[in-house]
């Protein structure tokens, strides 16, 4: 369900309608918007009664949310959600020193339509040595978000499986020394805190997409969530992976289409392309698209992280390492430093038509 408000509602008359709702034993969500308030209801097993809110002053209308999801849907939130990110604000600097490329403390990557966000990296942090510079070389060209897994999930239990804390630490270095935002997978709740703390998106894994405690847990974070989708979940399944997050009270969810499970073999896994019209449909978050887990192989990511933006995607992640050839994961889907310099540059010029600004 979802109260809308008359545009001159006053702040009293919204504190009342969320006390309404609360004592009705539901959870309220204001949605404040450009014109007005709307309060999003979330907590209902069957249909609310909806008249008891409906006669109070200051409401307009009551609307029912049909959808299984309601916060990440476009009826409860018509308008597109942007996700802000500020790597350097409320930071002390941890004793690392100060920031060389850093760029000012107040300078914001705003994620959502209109605008193209690179992140980009490793698939692992290896070495402090590697890892800074691949954010000297992002920033250097104008990326300012950096992926790399410091716990990994892999396959096999004999692969390498991460840094650990000891990752997070070169990733809070890295951070400090060029101000770049720092991208970062969280496996399980034990190391919430931890992740929470030197992340500054947090990513779910496709493997760990329907795993309700860990989203259960990310949504008490301040941190926006990179979610990724499962392999094999389908778009409904994926938006109530994020209405987990969202009802927990952390609105600041990226969806990130990775590749599905499909018949064929010419490719990792198949990137759906096709989900991104649907998603912006029925939902107002923002999707970024990987077409590095989605191919599998670095010689087809360009085409497909074109058609990605072409396909209306806010931006992409992309694997890039400095030495692909002796990455400790996923070496064969990353690009070179020069391999994702060319494609930054394409990218760029397919922007400029479809009225994105890299960010
Ligand atoms: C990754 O980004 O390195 C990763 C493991 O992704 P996914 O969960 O999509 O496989
Ligand atoms: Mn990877």
């Amino acid at each position: 369900m979802l109260v809308v408000m008359q545009s001159h509602a006053t702040p009293a008359q919204i504190s009342v309608v969320l006390q309404a709702i609360r004592d009705l034993k539901l959870t309220p969500h204001p949605l404040p918007g450009a014109t007005r308030t709307a309060i999003g209801i979330t907590g209902n097993v069957g249909a609310v009664d909806s008249r008891t809110l409906e006669v109070l002053p200051g409401v307009s209308e009551l609307i029912r949310v049909t959808k299984p999801f309601k916060l990440a849907s476009r009826e409860m939130h018509e308008a597109d959600t942007y996700v802000k990110i500020n790597p350097l604000a409320g930071r002390a600097s941890d004793g690392l020193g100060s920031p060389s490329l850093a760029r000012p403390a107040n300078s914001e990557t705003v994620i959502g339509p209109g605008t193209l966000t690179m992140i980009a990296g490793p698939c692992s942090v290896e070495t402090e040595t590697m890892i800074l510079r691949t954010a000297e070389f992002l920033m250097e060209n104008g990326v300012r978000l950096m992926r790399a897994g410091a716990f990994k999930p892999r396959t096999s239990p004999y692969s390498f499986q991460g840094m650990g804390l000891e990752g997070l630490k070169i990733l809070e270095k890295a951070r400090q020394k060029t101000g770049i935002g720092i991208v970062t997978e969280l496996m399980d709740t034990e190391h919430a805190d931890a992740v929470e703390h030197s992340a500054d998106i947090i990513q779910i894994g496709t493997r760990n997409m329907q795993n309700f405690s860990l989203l259960k847990r990310v949504s008490l974070t301040r941190k926006p969530v990179l979610l990724k989708r499962g392999m094999s979940a389908t778009l409904e399944e994926w938006l109530m992976a994020a209405e987990y997050v969202m009802a927990g009270g952390n609105y600041n969810v990226i969806l990130c289409e990775r590749g599905i499970r499909s018949f064929s073999d010419h490719s990792r896994n198949t990137l759906d392309l096709s989900v991104i019209p649907p998603a912006k449909k029925l939902s107002h978050l923002p999707i970024m698209v990987d077409p590095s887990h989605g191919t599998g192989k670095r010689d087809y990511v360009p085409a497909m992280a074109l058609a990605s933006l072409a396909a209306g995607a806010d931006g992409l992640l992309i694997e890039a390492h400095p030495d692909p050839d002796h990455a400790a994961s996923d070496g064969a889907q990353s690009l070179s430093f020069e391999g994702f310099k060319k494609l930054l540059e394409s990218l760029k010029r397919l922007a400029e038509p479809l009225g994105k600004r890299l960010n």
